[in-house]
């Protein structure tokens, strides 16, 4: 079948293949424990469920304005105003289907063919697929475990140049879970002002999942960047509300405006009754999000915890999301490495690692190579406290006979 030469740019999503592995293993009945999935396991709070029943019983089921309605984009704005200092008119605000297509719409509004895109690694896997369908050129800056896999002013000195269109930066970060302090924010926003053609696209879904420190959003950091920033955000960690895919982003008004024709010419609105909740969800009180802040907390310590002191393996302590990255180079120092390697067929150190472990523990975990870092693999900890003991304690077990 002939297709699109346009789906040569882009790759299968290596996430969705270990999930399709790990459920055709627990069709056959095994006992699989997922740490695959960056979604949170929690329930969609109470109330704001309530809100999109009641907008489906009042008959909210029609088409609404392709960029939000006002209530929704006027909820947007207080939450902006609340959380980040940021003032915007309803013009510089669009919502969408999930902060990806809102990504999606922003990359496909400013790139022309071979458009410099420089992207921190490892990043979110879908950057680099979104960035060359649009047509852009991804440069990555390579991150180390001994960076805590944070950029410096100094990176991106030497990276960014007049040429590069975009900057991305997301923190807390998946895959990382790295999150940049409010200095460091206000030293990369220093550097960047530098380049006065540079748009910079700061990708904020993990937000409120942040552990013992203050996220600073770089639009507020720095005054010289506002204009040319875009600030994305969604509703899916936040609010445990992935399903209802809803998404929104501020930025300079000419952006927007592009944005919302060019989802109006493939989804029209995100559904309208999800906006409904959208709007309970951001004007109610916010405690169950600082709830589940608290439960994801404890599980990264006590995930960190069971991950720490294996051989081979350095586990950064994150500050941020609900991933833990370990770093895994030193393993393929063991004895029992080659014979893995051989037991699984593959050839990058991710993949060796989290083939075997899922063929012969039934744990899933996504290889560091989906997100642009070979020697590393990444667990999500949004599972049970009983998952997480459980799963690694099957890491565990699998890093030991390996030594
Ligand atoms: N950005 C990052 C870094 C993510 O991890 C995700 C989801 O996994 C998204 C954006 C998109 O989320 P959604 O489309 O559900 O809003």
């Amino acid at each position: 079948m002939q297709l699109a030469r346009r789906l040569e740019l882009i790759e299968p999503s290596p996430t969705l293949a270990i999930t399709a592995r790990a459920n055709e293993l627990k069709a056959e009945g095994k006992d699989i424990v997922g740490f695959g999935a960056g979604e949170p396991d929690f329930d969609t709070p109470a109330h704001i469920k309530a809100a999109a029943i009641e907008a489906l019983n009042k008959g909210f089921t029609k088409y609404t304005p392709v960029s939000g309605i006002p209530e929704l984009k006027q909820a947007i704005i207080t939450k902006f105003q609340r959380d980040n200092q940021l003032d915007f008119k309803p013009n510089q605000i669009i919502v969408g289907t999930g902060g990806k297509q809102v990504l999606y719409n922003f990359f496909l509004a400013v790139i022309n063919d071979g458009d410099e895109v420089v992207c921190p690694a490892p990043y979110w896997v879908s950057y680099k697929d979104i960035v060359r369908l649009a047509g852009g050129e991804m440069k990555l800056i390579h991150t180390t475990f001994e960076s805590g896999f944070k950029l410096s002013p100094h990176d991106i000195e030497k990276n960014v140049s007049a040429k590069t269109r975009v900057f991305i930066l997301n923190s807390p970060s998946n895959p990382t879970g790295a999150t940049y302090t409010p200095d460091e924010i206000r030293a990369l926003a220093a550097a960047l002002e530098k380049y006065p053609d540079l748009l910079v696209v700061t990708d904020d879904i993990y937000e409120k999942l942040a552990y013992g420190t203050d996220v600073l959003n770089i639009a507020t950091a720095s005054e010289k960047l506002r204009p040319r920033t875009v600030v994305v955000n969604g509703l899916s960690k936040a609010y445990s509300m992935t399903g209802w895919r809803l998404g929104y982003a501020g930025g300079p008004k000419e952006i927007i405006a592009a944005m919302d024709m060019i989802q109006g010419q493939s989804t029209s609105n995100p559904t309208s009754f999800s906006q409904k909740g959208a709007v309970a969800a951001l004007n109610a009180e916010q405690q169950c999000v600082e709830d589940m802040r608290v439960v994801f907390e404890k599980r990264r310590d006590l995930a960190f915890n069971l991950l720490s002191n294996l051989k081979g393996l350095r586990v950064f302590k994150p500050q941020g999301a609900f991933y833990l990255f370990p770093d895994i180079a030193g393993l393929t120092a063991a004895p029992g490495w080659p014979d893995l390697k051989k037991r699984t067929g593959e050839t990058d150190t991710g993949k060796i690692f989290s083939t075997g472990l899922l063929n012969e523990k039934l744990v899933a975990v996504v290889p560091g190579s989906a997100f642009g870092y070979e020697n590393g693999f990444r667990i999500s900890y949004a599972t049970s406290e009983a998952q997480i003991e459980k799963g690694l304690g099957r890491v565990r077990e699998f890093v030991d006979a390996l030594w």
